[in-house]
């Protein structure tokens, strides 16, 4: 099995693949280095030096509307080092809320996976104390609380700086740790290692036989072949798209011509509230989400907000974020760069994100929300809520999106890319809509689900 990307998609099939198949190898292909070995708990003051972090180590190999604000960070773990202080499960409304976006499964396929993927990613510590149990109250008539936390949670709810979670990182080091211990190697990371390209089987119809690499930093390197029986698109929404578009596959066996169509993120807004002489707020860290208010359209969107510390002068500041859903849109897409390619000669990808009247719409509600939420808080605005660049969420989605039949979407539901049996996609580019939930944890739940797939395809690709 090739995974290509080490992020939160690729570390999910890859680990239970490992598991709970012992006749499977793996090779994992990663364009970047081991940046960390374990992630940024991202709340409080360690909120600056990630952000330093990310800021020195992301790039963003895309152009177009998505690269105002979005970027890939090439590591291994990829982006799943710096995200995770929100875990939540895809909000059950949104398989079916979204008239152009149905996902072709039910909330009951996914909640194994879903309760899988919390047991193994949720877990360290919550927030807790006066300050946290105040914004609570102060929002309770908006649901306000806590995101959700694993059984290895703290009950006393004392105070803490993070909400550890166990990233794709840390287990995909743990699982090669495992590797290294077993009589026989069955794991194999390329790290440095790009993915140029996926090279069709020309004595099978229908399959792929390897993936063409460059080592990552030199351009002109020698290239180098990963053969396999089956691959899965872990790259992220953006990336897996583009390296399907670049094989030059799609004229082939029918396959579908939404590829790289209905690319969608979370409309981001933020502002940051100063509470410093806040009378009633004691001190003390916040993390608390606010979920979405109903199942109108326009109302789907979820607030963040945590505690951060003022760069300069070290006051105590609320980072207040909406994410509000897109319309899944067939003309929103990746397409590959007419004139432009990279440094080993690989067209770019090109992005367009266009908002749509419902949207804008969305977007609105969302800013009177976060007025709403200032208000019943107290505090002034140090900076009042704005709409982010787009990409700036990092919760690209789409592009090979999963669906009945080709005429909706890329994939099958089972995940194999219309046209190929052994060619699957494992990221967030399944998703036909990206509902309102951060996605690292569907994400997850979906890759489980897709390794439960290509293991009762095993014997298939063995024959290959
Ligand atoms: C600062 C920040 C905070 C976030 N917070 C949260 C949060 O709280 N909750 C949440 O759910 N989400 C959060 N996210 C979003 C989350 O990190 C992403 O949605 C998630 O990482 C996507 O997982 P992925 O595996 O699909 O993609 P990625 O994590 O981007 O991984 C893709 C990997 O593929 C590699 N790759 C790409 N192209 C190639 C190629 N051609 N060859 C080889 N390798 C390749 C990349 O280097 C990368 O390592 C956050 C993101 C950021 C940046």
């Amino acid at each position: 099995m090739v995974v290509i990307g080490s992020g939160p998609a690729g570390v999910a099939v890859a680990e239970r693949l490992y598991k709970e198949r012992p006749s499977v190898t793996i090779a994992i292909i990663e364009r970047g280095s081991t940046l960390l070995r374990r992630h940024f708990y991202t709340n409080g003051a360690l909120i600056g030096e990630r952000d330093r972090f990310l800021a020195r180590h992301q790039v963003c190999p895309w152009e177009g509307d998505l690269d105002e604000g979005g970027a890939l960070l090439p590591a291994l773990g990829g982006r799943g080092i710096v995200g995770g202080s929100q875990l939540h499960r895809f909000y059950a409304s949104d398989l079916t809320l979204w008239p152009n976006g149905l996902w072709p499964l039910t909330e009951g396929e996914l909640d194994p996976y879903f309760r899988e993927a919390e047991t193994r990613l949720l877990g360290g510590s919550r927030c807790g104390g006066p300050a946290q149990e105040y914004v609570c109250e102060s929002l309770a008539n908006l649901h306000a609380r806590h995101p959700p936390c694993g059984p290895a949670v703290d009950t006393e709810r004392r105070p803490s700086v993070g909400l550890p979670h166990h990233s794709s990182v840390e287990r995909l080091l743990a699982l090669l740790d495992m590797d290294r211990a077993a009589p026989s190697r069955r794991l194999r990371i390329f790290t440095d290692t790009r993915a140029v390209r996926l090279v069709a089987d020309p004595a099978r119809p229908r399959h792929m036989s390897r993936v063409r690499c460059v080592p990552a930093g030199e351009p002109g390197g020698a290239h180098f072949d990963v053969h396999g029986g089956a691959f899965v698109l872990a790259a992220s929404a953006v990336e897996s798209a583009r390296l399907v578009l670049v094989s030059g596959v799609q004229a082939l066996n029918g396959m579908s011509t939404n590829v790289g169509r209905y690319l969608m993120e979370h409309v981001y807004c933020r502002g940051y509230l100063d509470v410093s002489r806040h009378q009633k707020i004691p001190p003390g860290p916040i993390n608390v989400f606010v979920p979405p208010q109903s199942a109108a359209l326009e109302n789907r969107f979820q607030v963040e907000i945590c505690s951060v510390t003022h760069p300069a002068d070290g006051r105590s500041v609320l980072r207040v974020t909406g994410s509000a859903a897109m319309d899944p849109q067939r003309q929103n897409r990746v397409t590959l760069s007419p004139d432009r390619v990279d440094g080993h000669g690989v067209p770019r990808a090109s992005t367009v994100l266009r908002l749509s009247p419902g949207d804008e719409r969305r977007k609105m509600s969302l800013l009177r929300g976060l007025q709403n939420i200032a208000a019943l808080l107290g505090g002034s605005w140090l900076a009042p809520p704005a709409v982010m660049p787009r990409g700036a969420s990092y919760h690209e989605a789409g592009t090979l999106r999963i669906a009945q039949s080709p005429a909706e979407g890329a994939a099958a539901p089972d995940g194999s890319l219309f046209g190929w049996d052994n060619v699957f996609t494992g990221d967030a580019s399944a998703f036909p809509s990206v509902g309102v939930a951060n996605p690292i944890l569907t994400i997850t739940a979906m890759g489980y689900r897709l390794a439960d797939r290509l293991a009762s395809r095993l014997g298939i690709f063995e024959r290959a």
